[in-house]
């Protein structure tokens, strides 16, 4: 099999990975965070260790600031519910995932806040205009995709931030396809609050990532329990990261978390730049046959996102085709269906192909040579 769904989770994962998981549910036992015996000590140091490499990668003001979820949705979900009021307004791009818009809009079918989506402009690019039209005194946060899970297109974040904080609203970035392969951080971006995955560009097993809080960002927590921390209180501590992780954390996903974001974050840009070369080469190939379109404006910089519709054949039916011949593409609307509307394809989804770092030149050559092949196309 081709590997080529890496935006939905990179695959496969360095061994150093798979290694430091296996480690971890043979030699580690107990409860991090809970017991006083080594083993739980240990256990303890795997996650500060992995905090604290991400807290510095992402521009946290602390480690306490760097706080594990089981991946990017637990995070948007954390940071929208946690920080917004009645009668608040939220701003957020055409092309948010439906990790950003499921809660914002059962927030606003709830009669508790009012969501207005920014129009992009030509390019699927959101303007500091479009954000000056659209702030309102009741605006309280912005919620803006980096990059596109369907076209790649990466968002000009830090020039809007910019804008946004001139107007004090605090910005939460959904870094679900750039953390790890471009420079994300909180400094970098502008950004308030970054949601992250740990499966995806970090090269971390499914089921893990952080929400990343600047300062002064103290959204109310999802859930409450027990942290091993002030027991005899009722109430939830206060303090970072206990006050948004009870329960027993995942110490295996975290371990190879840490090994998976210390390859990618030492390569990062050599990552970045292999991608956009494989992204490139497949954009160029494909855009050469017959009766395929290409999504994401081609003079928009893009991440390696790579999702096009077949004129006369069904992408679900392609991407069936192209799994009977090894390659492993998603086709379907990826859980963003306001960007398939916006560009007119919410009726017959797309083919998406993530390349990965695995992926090769040749392999890339293959797929294209699959699809034409399969469309008759050449
Ligand atoms: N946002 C975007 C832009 C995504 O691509 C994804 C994953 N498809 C998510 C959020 C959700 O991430 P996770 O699977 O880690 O919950």
């Amino acid at each position: 099999m081709i590997y080529f769904d890496n935006a939905a989770t990179s695959w496969p994962k360095p061994p150093m990975v798979v290694r430091a998981m296996a480690g971890t549910l043979s030699k580690i036992g107990g409860n991090p965070g809970r017991a006083g015996h080594s083993l739980s000590l240990c256990g303890g140091r795997v996650i500060q260790r992995c905090r604290e490499l991400l807290a510095e990668a992402f521009g946290a003001p602390s480690p306490e600031q760097v706080i594990f979820t089981s991946g990017c949705t637990e995070s948007l979900n954390l940071a929208i519910r946690g920080m917004l009021f009645q009668g608040d307004e939220v701003l957020c791009s055409h092309a948010e995932h439906n990790a950003v818009m499921r809660p914002l809009r059962e927030l606003e079918a709830a009669g508790q806040i009012r969501v207005r989506v920014l129009r992009p402009n030509s390019l699927g690019l959101i303007t500091e205009e479009a954000i000056r039209e659209a702030v309102t005194p009741r605006t309280a946060l912005c919620v803006l995709c980096h990059a596109s899970n369907v076209t790649g297109v990466i968002q000009p974040v830090a020039g809007l931030a910019r804008v946004l904080k001139g107007y004090g609203i605090p910005l939460l970035v959904d870094a679900a396809q750039t953390a790890g392969v471009l420079p994300v951080s909180l400094r970098e971006l502008g950004a308030d609050m970054l949601a992250i995955p740990g499966h995806k560009g970090l090269l971390g097993p499914h089921g893990t990532g952080v929400l990343v809080l600047g300062q002064g960002m103290l959204p109310r927590p999802l859930i409450t329990g027990g942290t091993g921390s002030a027991s005899e209180s009722m109430r939830q501590p206060e303090q970072l990261p206990d006050r948004y992780e009870s329960g027993t954390m995942n110490l295996p996903g975290i371990a190879g978390l840490l090994s998976g974001a210390r390859f990618a974050l030492s390569h990062r840009a050599e990552i970045e730049a292999y991608e956009r070369e494989l992204a490139e080469r497949l954009r160029r190939g494909l855009g050469q046959l017959r009766g395929i379109r290409l999504l994401g404006h081609p003079g928009a910089d893009k991440v390696g996102v790579v999702s096009f519709v077949p004129a006369f054949t069904d992408p679900g039916e392609l991407a069936d085709r192209l799994s009977e011949k090894g390659f492993a593409l998603r086709a379907g609307l990826h859980c963003a269906p306001s960007v398939h509307e916006w560009l007119g394809t919410l009726r017959s989804g797309a083919c998406r192909a993530g390349v990965g770092i695995y992926n090769t030149e040749e392999e890339v050559d293959l797929l294209v040579e699959a699809v034409a092949r399969t469309l008759g196309a050449e």
